[in-house]
């Protein structure tokens, strides 16, 4: 069993609090998968001190060589992709072929923004005075704050990091207790990229050292993917500094079918959205709303295809059916599928703990279908982050769209029609920053913005090019001959 130490201006170091925390395997809750430090404010600070140090120099060095070390990046985790995806699979306890495709995507997003480095461009505009140039030019802003949740371990830390780097940024790192093997796999190979000393740090603990983080004056700007509930603490405390802050939060993620959909199609991809990885995806798809003439026939097709959701070992290559994260995830599924009851909304299918071997050794919760559901119920109205699909009917596009929209966030939102004019209809209409027509509402390209509408989001985007507007600032230079 491996202990991890922080990583601090380009050291490995024990928190000053000698504590350590331990992560188990959510498949085989008796499986320890590493040891962390217990990090505190003492942590906190001397990775910022290093963070503010470094970014001295790491700021002055030209974007293009910033990039070369995130393409030797790349290819260090290409090479040790095999033990990246296992250590993500034990940690969080999606499937391995999803920790595969998550450390893939992390591969391409180091190559990504490797390339982005040499096209930090700015713009040359005509000026209105004679032989005056003007134009615009990117600085970084400083030593950064990245706060990651554990449902994407290694992605989420690199879709942040990356761009933030290219543009001359330094950073420290807080990733998710619950899953931060990936993130330190992360800085192991950015130490052997042969990155600055104190370029990139990494302090690992629960919320207190990420708050401790958030309230340091030096930290120039945060970025953090989490809970609503957090993301509006970090605001309230950095907020009044006036420092860059972006949030990315959570999602209750409509998927529509319209009664000309492909319903084999439709059932496929709402499946996957709901069910994928146990549900722990902002942009699951958690409720679907489905066209009255075709909802029974849905909800038959629905019913077959989570009946040959394969279970099995999270290292093989077939299973889709995982474990939940830990206990308090698999708790509070339970709970809202109790509420759901409670309310009155049916239960079709699942929705309880496996408890048959091997099953019983980890958080395991099948695949919970309700019909039934009213649109003002909670569980069509609370990010649940597990495996609960809630299907609402209704009428006809006009009242699908007004259902989809009831609700306080705006992330991730699909339909399956196979009519043009209505596809056209609800990409105007529906209020969510990433739109699936005929795909599962999860799923992303690294190469355009992600990020959502109302509670989901605030402040911007992240991925393709639109995180290089967060993380740089710009400067309008005016030279008359
Ligand atoms: P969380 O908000 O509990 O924790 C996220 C991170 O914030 C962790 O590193 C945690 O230690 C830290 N934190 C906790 N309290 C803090 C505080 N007071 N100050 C600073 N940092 C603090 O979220 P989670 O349970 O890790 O992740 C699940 C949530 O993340 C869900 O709501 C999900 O929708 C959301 N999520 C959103 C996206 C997106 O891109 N929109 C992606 C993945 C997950």
């Amino acid at each position: 069993m491996k202990t991890y130490t922080n990583f601090i201006a380009g050291q490995w170091l024990a928190s000053a609090s000698n504590k350590t925390f331990k992560v188990h395997n959510p498949a085989k809750s008796s499986e320890l998968v590493a040891e962390f430090q217990a990090s505190q404010l003492a942590d906190v600070t001397s990775a910022v001190d290093a963070a503010a140090k470094a970014f001295e120099n790491w700021s002055t060095i030209p974007a293009p060589m910033r990039g070369m070390y995130l393409a030797k990046a790349a290819g260090i985790l290409r090479r040790r992709r095999d033990e990246a995806a296992n250590q993500l699979t034990r940690e969080e306890g999606k499937p391995i072929t999803e920790a595969r495709g998550e450390t893939d995507r992390a591969i391409a997003l180091l190559d990504f923004y490797a390339g982005q480095a040499s096209l930090l461009t700015g713009q040359t505009v005509p000026s209105t005075v004679p032989n005056r140039f003007l134009y615009t030019t990117r600085s970084p802003l400083g030593p950064i704050a990245l706060i990651t949740p554990w449902n994407f371990p290694i992605a989420i830390p690199i879709w942040k990091a990356a761009p933030a780097l290219i543009c001359g940024n330094t950073i420290v790192l807080k990733p998710a207790e619950q899953a931060p093997a990936s993130a330190c796999l992360f800085a192991e190979i950015l130490e052997e990229a042969g990155l600055p000393k104190g370029v990139f740090n990494l302090v690992t603990g629960g919320g207190e050292v990420g708050a401790a983080l958030v309230n340091d004056a030096r930290i120039r700007c945060i970025s953090f993917t989490g809970s609503v509930e957090v993301g509006k603490k970090i605001m309230q405390q950095a907020g009044p500094r006036l420092v860059r802050i972006g949030l990315e939060m959570g999602g209750k993620n409509p998927h529509i079918v319209m009664d000309d959909a492909d319903l084999d199609r439709a059932a496929a991809d709402v499946v996957y959205g709901a069910f994928s990885a146990a549900g722990h995806k902002c942009t699951a798809a958690s409720r679907a709303i489905v066209i009255d003439k075709v909802h029974d026939a849905f909800v038959e097709k629905l019913k077959a295809r989570i009946a040959a959701f394969k279970a099995g070992d999270t290292m093989d290559p077939q299973t889709q059916l995982c474990p939940l994260l830990d206990e308090t995830q698999m708790k509070k599924t339970l709970e809202y599928v109790a509420i759901g009851q409670q309310e009155g909304a049916k239960l079709l299918a699942g929705g309880h703990r496996l408890t048959d071997a091997p099953f019983s050794e980890g958080w395991y919760v099948s695949p919970a279908l309700f019909t039934e559901v009213k649109p003002t119920m909670r569980i069509a109205q609370e990010e649940i982050f597990g495996p609960v699909l809630a299907v609402i009917r209704a009428k006809d596009l006009n009242e699908a769209i007004t259902i989809a929209n009831g609700v306080e966030f705006g992330l991730s939102a699909g339909i399956s029609t196979t009519n043009l004019k209505t596809s056209m209809e609800f990409t105007r209409r529906i209020e969510a920053g990433v739109i699936h027509v005929n795909n599962p509402t999860a799923g992303l390209e690294l190469q355009v913005p992600f990020g959502g509408l109302k509670n989901s989001t605030s402040g911007y985007r992240e991925m393709g090019t639109a995180a290089i507007d967060f993380f740089s600032q710009v400067k309008t230079v005016y030279v008359d001959g």
